[in-house]
């Protein structure tokens, strides 16, 4: 991972094309920074720092970008400890590790099984009942957390995006 851009993006939930009229460029540089085919002039460097609230080296001199996979949550990250759980219990992933990919409501989730069994992906399920609220409301709001091995983890995630974008986010 060259940058942060992709990541600070997702967790704001925008898309490309979103974040590229936030930032005032083409959706098409979004993409090109993303991807680190195009490194941004300083001033745009530091616009999309801005927006994000960060400095510019925390957005693109993302030190040591070493990945790690937390036990505790099967969290993949960057950095040494697990954005998510807050675990310190972090080490290297190695092949096999089942790492988390999503979590997907009763709608979502059978499509995302779909399209991972098209995908030839294996990934185990685990169901998680929503907010205290499913004895009451029953199954419909339970979710299911996808668990997928690291070595195809990236793929996968090729495949979610590409189900949740809209496909929107084509390369050229
Ligand atoms: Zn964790």
């Amino acid at each position: 991972m060259k940058n942060r851009v992709e990541e600070l993006r997702r967790e704001r939930g925008l898309n490309q094309g979103e974040f590229a009229r936030a930032i005032h460029v083409s959706r098409q540089t979004v993409s090109a920074i993303e991807t680190g085919k195009y490194n941004p002039a300083l001033d745009l460097a530091f616009v999309i720092a801005g927006y994000f609230g960060k400095t510019i080296e925390d957005v693109f001199e993302y030190r040591g970008g070493k990945t790690m996979y937390c036990e505790k949550c099967s969290r993949v990250f960057d950095g040494e400890r697990c954005p998510v759980c807050g675990s310190r219990r972090v080490r290297q992933p190695a092949e096999g590790d089942l790492c988390f990919l999503a979590e997907q409501d009763y709608l979502t989730t059978s499509m995302l099984e779909d399209v991972l069994k098209q995908e030839n992906i294996p990934f185990l399920t685990k169901g998680v009942m929503g907010a205290g609220l499913a004895i009451k409301a029953g199954p419909t709001l339970e979710r299911t957390r996808f668990y997928v091995p690291f070595e195809r983890l990236q793929e996968a995630e090729e495949v979610l995006d590409e189900l949740t974008g809209g496909g929107e986010e084509t390369e050229e």
